[in-house]
């Protein structure tokens, strides 16, 4: 389809400095838990996103020197000229696809520990490491300032020898020492880079003089910058020095990728933030610098990309999230495939990849960081192997990505969901407070399916083991997903906690399907993730008094990895939420439930009307364990292949189930190669050395 002329002014060409990007669709740099250890699975990613439409793609952050290491986070490394060949594999890819490659190099300063390197770290003043560990970086002294300006510029004559087009300078996140420097509240110094504000700024600038003189001849010098960091008046201010950053360096950089600090709030999901938040920190950004402006917002909106062009708010529309969850929506937008734009939904689930240094992946796109591994295309899949046809049972996430990605590969797929509603989990956990983004898992799929020709949907349709053998399909999915326990096994109790058969305890299937507890309620959160958390606001919504009780020893532990745990601390905490940590349930009754206290080993009771138990699920296998107790039977129906997907398989996260999903569709009458077979990138650079006799 012809582009539809609304949308002409994001295809329009910006210059930056140098260069020009043939759109407005830029990838700001995003990390990815791939990092250095696997430069050919990231250069297929970035490519990809270049196939995609995105002018600009750029790495994460890269490391310029091994004072300024951030292991055991995976990032780039331009330490030596060892490090090129890697970097430039993925410069290739993206120019491959007529994009342009941009790096971010950096150095860590007081935000890394250098754990591997064992380098001490650098600050502008001697101050402990940003995270809580046993480190303290030292004071920079003036030699020390001029190896850290060497070290960059010679990092950004590496970028260019590996043929990047965009070199930044890196002051954002609370992450980067021209950052550091900047902030009166770590700079102590009295010489000419500590003190009043033109000192602050000092390094800042002359950073980015050096790297503009080092390669400004061919490539554009981007800065990367903070304008708020959300602390108030102790850190800068959008209306303070983050305004008067842009106003004395207004045209230095070629370009500014402004945003506000620290990645919690930069990233912050859609539980927390809504599209474009950023906007009320950074739209004056233009007023200020003639240079082209890139900022983010989790923009999927057409429309409100082109808005914000015309409104001079923004010159590219940056993503990092949405070119993850779609790495094709420049090319849609372009050709007027609005509908076809899967838009993200704002979990971070593939920030915890960064900070479990793995694959990056993505709940909305299965493909993403398997895209070398497995050979694993946004867009393209295999056309058919057979004639069969494909039968899915169950609707929630696994059985609509199945169900899409099969209908794809063109086979005849039959969906079945025993319910009116489509989307299993994801539409009862939409409901809850402030996961409503979490629909489009959703929305996207039934609107693909809904045009397919060779997908039939059945909803109120719960097949029975005869059901399905009597269906004749020649490939069956099982994707009938899981039911929270009610008896409070989990981590921590590996039987059942007494009294949990009363009918006064609820799970969280029981909260989403309408009932309610009668106060006050007791939350047990020994998941751990978000569930325990959002039941707790919910009740509270209710008006009820709410009692989290966790044995991890802050609230939804795990969401520190989807940078989400500050954020779900301090909404309990002024929602009016007790939390009481390091203890668990012991047992419930009458009116009050027992706990223990674990740090000091005594116990307890606390008031409850009802209990809301949060600790694991039980698949429901029901009707895969009678059809596969029975191979006779499925070969007599003539079912070749029968799988079990999503949580029926094992109870997983939403984007496990999408995964598994999209992988069986992907796997029929294909070659299936084990896991321990699937390419891996080795250390093999050298020639293995020995040290000992
Ligand atoms: P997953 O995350 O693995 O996709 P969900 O729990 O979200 O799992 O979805 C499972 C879906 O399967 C639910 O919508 C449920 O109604 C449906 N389902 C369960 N058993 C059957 C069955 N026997 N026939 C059809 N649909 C079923
Ligand atoms: Fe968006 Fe979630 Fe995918 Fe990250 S994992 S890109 S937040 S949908």
């Amino acid at each position: 389809m012809a582009r539809d002329p609304r949308y002409d002014i994001l295809f329009e060409p910006v210059r930056i400095g140098p260069v020009t990007a043939r759109n407005r669709f830029y990838q700001v740099p995003h990390c990815n838990g791939m990092g250095w250890t696997q430069p050919q699975a990231l250069a297929e990613l970035r490519g990809v996103k270049a196939e995609g439409g995105w002018a600009v793609v750029s790495t994460e952050e890269v490391e310029i020197h091994p004072t300024g290491d951030c292991e055991p986070f995976h990032e780039g490394r331009l330490w030596s000229d060892a490090d090129v060949p890697a970097l430039a594999l993925m410069a290739e890819a993206v120019h491959a696809h007529n994009s342009l490659a941009a790096v971010e190099i950096m150095h860590h300063g007081a935000s890394s520990a250098n754990w591997s390197s064992r380098e001490m770290p650098l600050a502008p003043s001697h101050r402990p490491i940003i995270y809580y560990a046993p480190v303290q970086a030292r004071r920079m002294d003036k030699s020390d300032i001029a190896d850290f300006r060497r070290w960059h510029r010679e990092a950004a004559l590496r970028a260019k020898k590996a043929d990047f087009d965009v070199i930044y300078v890196y002051a954002s996140h609370d992450l980067s020492l021209p950052m550091h420097f900047l902030q009166a509240r770590k700079n102590d110094r009295i010489d000419e880079y500590g003190g009043n504000f033109e000192n602050r700024v000092r390094l800042l600038r002359e950073v980015l003089e050096d790297t503009r003189e080092a390669v400004g001849d061919r490539c554009a010098v981007a800065l990367r910058f903070a304008v708020d960091e959300m602390i108030g008046a102790d850190g800068i201010t959008s209306d303070g020095e983050g305004r008067d950053v842009v106003e004395r360096l207004a045209e230095l950089p070629d370009l500014w990728d402004v945003n506000v600090s620290t990645w919690s709030n930069d990233s912050a999901t859609s539980r927390f933030q809504k599209e474009g938040y950023q906007e009320d920190f950074t739209r004056w950004v233009k007023s200020v610098t003639t240079k082209p402006v890139v900022g983010v917002g989790r923009y999927t909106s057409p429309d409100r990309m082109v808005s914000l062009v015309k409104s001079g708010v923004l010159d590219f529309i940056g993503a990092a999230r949405p070119s993850i969850a779609d790495p094709f929506l420049p090319k849609k937008i372009e050709e007027g495939r609005f509908d076809e734009i899967r838009e993200c939904i704002g979990c971070n689930m593939c920030v915890s990849s960064d900070y479990t240094n793995t694959n990056l992946r993505c709940t909305q796109n299965p493909t993403m960081g398997e895209e070398w591994r497995r050979g694993w295309h946004p867009e393209r899949i295999a056309p058919k192997g057979s004639d069969h046809t494909v039968l899915v049972v169950g609707a929630g996430p696994a059985g609509l990505e199945a169900a899409l990605a099969a209908g794809r590969r063109g086979y005849e797929v039959h969906l079945a969901e025993a319910g009116t509603e489509l989307g299993g989990r994801v539409s009862r956990e939409a409901r809850l407070p402030g996961l409503s983004e979490w629909g489009r898992v959703r929305d996207w799929r039934v609107t693909q399916l809904s045009v397919m020709p060779n997908v039939h949907i059945y909803r109120d349709s719960p097949l029975t083991a005869e059901d399905v053998l009597a269906f004749g399909a020649g490939h069956v999915a099982i994707a009938t997903g899981a039911e929270w326990r009610r008896d409070g096994v989990g981590r921590d109790h590996g039987a059942p906690i007494p009294g949990f058969d009363d009918p006064r305890v609820f799970t969280p299937d029981d909260l989403m399907n309408g009932k309610r507890p009668e106060g006050p309620v007791v939350v047990f959160d020994d998941d751990h993730y978000y569930m325990g958390g959002v039941l707790a606001e919910l009740c509270r919504s209710w008006g009820l008094e709410v009692t989290l009780v966790t044995p991890a020893n802050i609230p939804s532990a795990w969401t520190v990895n989807t940078l989400e745990q500050g954020h779900i601390a301090k909404r309990l905490a002024r929602q009016g939420i007790a939390v009481v940590t390091s203890a668990t349930v012991t047992s419930f009754g009458t009116d009050s439930v027992e706990i223990l206290d674990y740090l000091p080993g005594t116990t307890r009771r606390l008031k409850a009307g009802g209990i809301v138990t949060v600790t694991a699920r039980l698949p429901r296998e029901g009707l895969y364990e009678e059809l596969a107790a029975a191979p006779e039977k499925l070969e007599e129906a003539g079912i070749s292949t029968l799988r079990r997907i999503g949580d029926v398989y094992a109870p997983s996260t939403i984007q496990a189930a999408t995964y598994w999903g999209h992988r069986f569709a992907r796997e029929l009458d294909a070659e299936v190669v084990a896991a321990e077979d699937l390419p891996r990138e080795l250390p093999q650079a050298a020639p293995l050395r020995r040290h000992w006799a």
